[in-house]
């Protein structure tokens, strides 16, 4: 009789975050990828070579970095790009003229800039609707749509998008989904498994974690749409150095460790701010009382370190606050280890000052990091005063 077999089971997040792509190296048993840093690679004869040619096409250390992601984000392949926004134009190369792209009314503002003002140019059209409604989602269908773009949570607002029930509205018209996972990071939330086409990163962010480096990511499980993805990054070119990407692969390797942190730091600031008298709302889908939180729960592993709070006084008390800060530092951006503070209507969000997009003029942001939760209570508390 056969033995009986023990099915293999497959690593847990932790493990692949280290060891996904990133065997030692067989040239010199360096335990940590090696940092190739060549733009060309000598071949024995013509079109005979170790499978790399030009860096632009293909690098040994953004291979590692694009295996790794794949294996994060529970995808079959992984391509990575020198952006955040880099990845994302590549997404928008695969339409042509006539094309209608459904976007939620609150994505990263330079998601918007690049389809409303570059790619219209190219005769995009674009529907920016309130996603927290899948129904609304169907009704801004039209036959040319052929891209449903999703952010979850949203920025500055914290809002919680059913992603399940929009990537499968996305489904039955034929288009595409995009989700742009960059707040939640792969450890919080796997929108592949959710029915998404394509995940997107900012590797800025949580996956790189410690402000130190510029990148981008796309994940999906589609071979056929990997070779187009693929096409686009080398015809256009938008890689990530070897460097850049060493540094963002080194970032992801604690990505579950730093995850747990931020979201244990935020959760214990959310319900500090909720009982302060000066603070008049607080925005983070942890709390019960987030009009999200049901769906968060059924998405998300917690809920990450975003948060954004309005103060009594308005856009006065908003900026004086954020002056005050010594621990938070005053910066944009956001997923690093340091906690970073802002007014997203003066900063981040000022392209919609004026429009129905602005975010409420006392709205403060903040980018909670892994610092002592007590100092960071403590500095906020010195601050709001
Ligand atoms: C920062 C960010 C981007 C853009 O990424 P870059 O790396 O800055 O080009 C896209 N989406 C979200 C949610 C972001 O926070």
């Amino acid at each position: 009789m056969a033995e009986p077999t023990v099915p293999p089971r497959r690593p847990g997040f932790e493990t692949l975050a280290i060891h996904a792509g990133q065997d030692p190296d067989p040239a010199t048993g360096a335990v940590t990828v090696p940092i190739v840093q060549t733009s060309t690679f000598v071949q024995e004869a013509v079109g005979k070579h170790k499978g790399y040619e030009y860096a632009r096409t293909g690098n040994p250390t953004r291979a590692a970095l694009e295996t790794c992601l794949a294996a994060l984000e529970g995808g079959a392949w992984g391509l990575a790009f020198a952006s955040g926004m880099a990845a994302t134009d590549a997404v928008a190369h695969l339409l042509e003229s006539g094309d209608h792209v459904v976007m939620a009314d609150d994505v990263y503002g330079g998601t918007y800039r690049l389809f409303a003002k570059v790619f219209d140019r190219a005769g995009i059209t674009l529907t920016a609707v309130d996603m927290r409604e899948p129904a609304d989602v169907r009704r801004a269908l039209t036959k040319r749509t052929k891209l449903v773009w999703i952010e979850s949570p949203t920025n500055p607002t914290l809002r919680i998008v059913d992603i399940d029930a929009v990537t499968g509205i996305a489904r039955e018209a034929g288009s595409l989904s995009v989700v742009d996972n960059t707040f939640a990071s792969p450890y919080l939330q796997q929108p592949l498994g959710l029915g998404a086409d394509l995940v997107l990163h900012s590797t800025t962010k949580y996956i790189g974690g410690h402000s130190d480096v510029v990148g981008g990511a796309l994940v999906g499980t589609d071979m056929a749409l990997r070779e187009r993805l693929a096409f686009i990054q080398n015809a256009a070119g938008g890689v990530p150095g070897p460097f850049d990407s060493w540094l963002v692969l080194r970032g992801a390797k604690t990505l579950a460790v730093r995850m747990d942190r931020h979201s244990d730091n935020a959760m214990a600031i959310a319900e500090w701010l909720c009982q302060h008298p000066k603070v008049e709302r607080v925005n983070y889908p942890g709390l019960e009382t987030h009009e999200g939180h049901d769906i968060a729960r059924r998405q998300m592993r917690s809920f990450g370190g975003m948060l954004s709070f309005e103060l009594r006084g308005g856009e006065t008390a908003a900026d004086r606050m954020v002056s005050r800060t010594r621990i938070f530092a005053l910066a944009e951006s956001l997923g690093g280890v340091e906690s970073l503070i802002e007014v997203p209507l003066a900063m981040t969000h000022g392209s919609v000052r004026g429009t129905k997009l602005a975010p409420p003029a006392g709205l403060v942001r903040a980018s909670v990091g892994i610092e002592s939760v007590d100092d960071l209570i403590g500095d906020l508390a010195q601050a709001i005063g």
